[in-house]
């Protein structure tokens, strides 16, 4: 049931040591498993809320630990950044993710989560036009998701690999809108295609919690003005579900449709998921 929520995880949260040496064994760790494929990317679909199809996956970074076991990517994103390895395995994540998505059908997209390292660096935008070249995934099904995050210091080239990544033809896509401190006024720094209204949001407005209800309605609305699509994460029942699609939200991504999968396990979900 959805109470297990990251269980699997459980283990390494209780084992989780912040000592200096630990940490780099973790980051020689990792660093290896980049050589020696222990790094995977497994994929959640994301559902159209009107039709019930599935219109694209999201591609989540897994590192399963030979000894500590899986391993979130909120915790080891960090030390990959700290280790100097965010570009390396960046790269390997975009381009792993194009060469699977160029196998589904007609115009399904896939999203990658890409953090403000890795726009700030120099290259993400060759090694997207790369990525697209040699497996011929057409820019526009390819989404790259960024945080309010990338804003924070007023990075003068986060903001130009930005730009360039659009006029590549990528859609941008800012994720977790309305967590953290995230501003309306981000919306105008960059020319985004879809907004991710955070699951907190999408639970307490399920809860009919007055203010959640109040906020979604007003970023639905923006993203509407700004013809902005949307997508609402972390739904995890049809409670959820309902009052997202009442709302007018475009899309619907959570446990309820489904878990992250190897790509292994992609079966042909669009047989699966219906919504009506
Ligand atoms: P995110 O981009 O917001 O990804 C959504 C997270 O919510 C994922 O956690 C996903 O497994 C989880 N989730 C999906 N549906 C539900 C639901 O119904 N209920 C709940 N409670 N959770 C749900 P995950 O895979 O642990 O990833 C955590 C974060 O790590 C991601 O948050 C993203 O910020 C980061 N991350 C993941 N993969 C990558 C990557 O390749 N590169 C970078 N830079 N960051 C990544
Ligand atoms: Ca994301
Ligand atoms: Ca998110
Ligand atoms: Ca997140």
């Amino acid at each position: 049931g959805k109470e297990a929520g990251r269980g699997g995880y459980a283990f390494f949260e209780q084992q989780m040591y912040v000592d200096a040496e630990d940490y780099r064994s973790l980051e020689n760790d990792v660093r290896n498993a980049l050589s020696s494929d222990g790094l995977a990317l497994h994929y959640q679909p994301i559902i159209d809320s009107r039709t019930g199809k599935l219109v694209g996956r999201e591609a989540l970074l897994r590192w399963s630990h030979p000894v500590r076991g899986p391993i979130p990517p909120d915790q080891f994103v960090p030390i990959i950044e700290d280790a100097g390895l965010i570009h390396q395995i960046g790269d390997w994540v975009i381009r792993e993710a194009c060469s699977e998505a160029i196998h589904w059908p007609g115009e399904m997209r896939v999203a990658v989560n890409v953090s403000a390292a890795q726009l700030s660096g120099p290259g993400i935008a060759e090694t997207v036009l790369g990525a697209l070249a040699s497996t011929g995934l057409a820019p526009g099904r390819l989404e790259l998701e960024v945080t309010e995050s990338i804003f924070i210091g007023d990075d003068v080239s986060t903001l130009a690999a930005l730009e360039r990544l659009r006029a590549i033809g990528v859609r941008l896509v800012l994720d977790d809108f309305g967590k953290g401190y995230s501003s309306f006024g981000y919306l105008s720094r960059a020319h985004f295609s879809k907004i991710k209204i955070d699951r907190s949001f999408v639970h307490g407005a399920a809860e009919g919690e007055r203010d959640c209800s109040a906020i979604v309605r007003a970023i639905l609305a923006l993203a509407r003005g700004l013809s902005v699509e949307t997508t609402a994460e972390g739904v995890e029942n049809e409670r959820e579900a309902a009052v997202m699609r009442a709302l007018g939200c475009d899309q619907l991504q959570g446990y309820l449709f489904g878990r992250p999968v190897p790509a292994t396990d992609l079966i042909d979900e669009q047989d699966l998921v219906d919504l009506h």
